[in-house]
């Protein structure tokens, strides 16, 4: 028996055939996981956030006045009324530094008569309601740093809405002990498990049914379309690797460029499933359909099998894909988190979950979701619905400044990348892993958690702004049926 603590640096499969080393064995040491941070700045400026017009005239008379009063310290002349250095160049405030200008307000407040500050519409503008502004804005600091954004104002949202909005997590000093993943005075295990798993083990008897294990639930998933030629499978292929993580490529990608298969997911579509000789020792390998992924099954043995799928209308579909051999399910909505009938990826995960617990076969197989998944929170929330893990699609691209000309909209989109080196948007990848992965450690630490294994369907811990507004208010006459 290995505990977490020392898997949790480790990424293998119990699979007797593959390749990999298996670092479970009691010899091996004990390897903290950690990724490999490093700044990665951006390479394309993007408009600012705000537009900080100077009535130069106004300006003019009230330096002239201020050279007097600060006894003609022209350093500090020039850098009022803006602690954050926007009038601190070097014409001051006859050419502000949009860039700097964080929207805190004071210079209107203390010069209403001289300086306007407003939104930038050219970057207000940008994605759409759920790729908003804000969060391609956290999503490239988080990729540029490896850091959790903190903006030291306190919560400035929203506190309910539509989709994950809608959700809480329970972090009340009622329901936690509190925990320190952060700075490693505790172990939170971020390690995740997939595939199949017998209801019951005969230590005497232990079953050969393959199973992957991850230091972190999120994958990378499929590369998007693109307009140019950038090479996304080796950007995915090494960010992957650096992450200790699991990246899904078309396989006949994977077979053109030779990739080794330790931290790649060959996607076979329907029709390819021939094209399976050469993936033997490979841990996790996805299908397009129930067909090919029965016949990778046979052909695979040693490999988990996992079937690529949009949600389920009737979530009990799951349950006759189960009885017929699936046991890792790879459910897909749109990239902004829809699926059938318009429903959104918080209600369909719950769904497909709860089917599967209904029939008590849950912990025999596995979830993994993709789309809507655009910031950290998500994640934990996905996790908390019920899925074991995540496959990231739009937050991957935006890390890399890849966007989508005509706004982000199905997943044959073709999205539009600058030039990037492979080194950095690998680097970009990793540090928004990172960051990720230190919000899950925050959450889980606040509600008392230790590994991410048991936040899986732990809904007792989530709180639905629907049904919280239903219990305090629907005895009101008005509240909407
Ligand atoms: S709003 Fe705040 S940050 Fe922006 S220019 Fe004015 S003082 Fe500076």
């Amino acid at each position: 028996m290995v505990d977490d603590a020392a898997m949790e640096g480790s990424a293998i499969t119990k699979n007797p055939a593959g390749g990999d080393e298996d670092k479970s064995s009691p010899s091996h040491t004990f390897e903290r996981y950690s990724l490999p941070v490093r700044d990665a700045p951006d390479l394309h400026s993007t408009p600012s956030r705000f537009k900080v017009s100077v009535d130069r005239v106004g300006l003019a008379k009230l330096l002239f006045k201020e050279v007097f009063h600060y006894r003609f310290n022209m350093g500090l002349v020039l850098s009022r009324p803006c602690i954050y250095g926007v009038f601190g160049g070097p014409l001051g405030g006859f050419a502000p530094r949009e860039h700097e200008c964080v929207g805190c307000l004071r210079c209107t407040i203390e010069h209403p008569e001289i300086v306007k500050v407003e939104p930038n519409p050219l970057r207000w503008g940008w994605g759409d309601d759920f790729h908003n502004p804000l969060a391609l804005d956290t999503v490239d600091h988080e990729s540029r740093s490896g850091s959790v954004p903190v903006r030291g104002q306190g919560y400035r949202g929203k506190f309910g809405g539509a989709g994950w909005d809608g959700m809480w997590t329970d972090m009340s000093e009622i329901v936690r002990p509190t925990r320190d993943g952060i700075h490693g005075r505790e172990s939170i295990s971020t390690l995740v498990d997939l595939g199949g798993s017998p209801p019951l083990v005969d230590p005497d008897d232990l079953p050969d049914t393959p199973t992957l294990s991850l230091p972190l639930p999120t994958f990378l998933d499929l590369p998007p379309a693109q307009s140019q030629q950038i090479d996304l499978p080796e950007i995915w292929h090494r960010a992957a690797a650096m992450t200790k993580g699991m990246a899904f490529l078309p396989v006949r990608t994977v077979l053109e460029k030779g990739c080794p298969t330790t931290h790649i997911a060959p996607f076979f579509s329907s029709g390819e499933e021939h094209l399976c000789a050469s993936f033997h020792g490979t841990r996790l390998v996805e299908a397009e359909s129930l067909e090919t992924a029965l016949a990778l099954q046979r052909a695979l043995p040693q490999s988990v099998v996992s079937l690529r799928m949009p949600y389920p209308e009737d979530p009990t579909e799951l349950v006759r894909l189960f009885q017929k051999g699936i046991r890792l399910f790879h459910l897909v909505a749109d990239f902004h988190g829809i699926g059938p009938q318009g429903r959104f990826v918080l209600d369909l995960i719950q769904e497909s979950h709860c089917a599967l617990v209904s029939e008590g076969i849950r912990d025999q197989c596995s979830l993994i979701g993709t789309g809507g998944i655009l910031l950290a929170e998500h994640t934990a929330k996905a996790i908390l619905c019920g899925l074991d893990a995540v496959a990231l699609d739009t937050a991957l691209s935006i890390a890399i400044h890849g966007r989508p000309p005509g706004g982000f909209g199905g997943r044959d989109t073709r999205y539009s990348f600058p030039h990037i080196p492979v080194d950095w948007a690998a680097q970009r990848i990793t540090n928004l892993l990172s960051a990720w992965r230190d919000q899950l450690l925050e959450i889980m630490g606040a509600m008392g958690l230790r590994e991410i294994r048991r936040m899986r369907g732990e809904m007792g811990r989530a709180l639905f702004q629907s049904i919280l507004e239903k219990e305090a208010f629907s005895d009101i006459e008005g509240f909407p049926e």
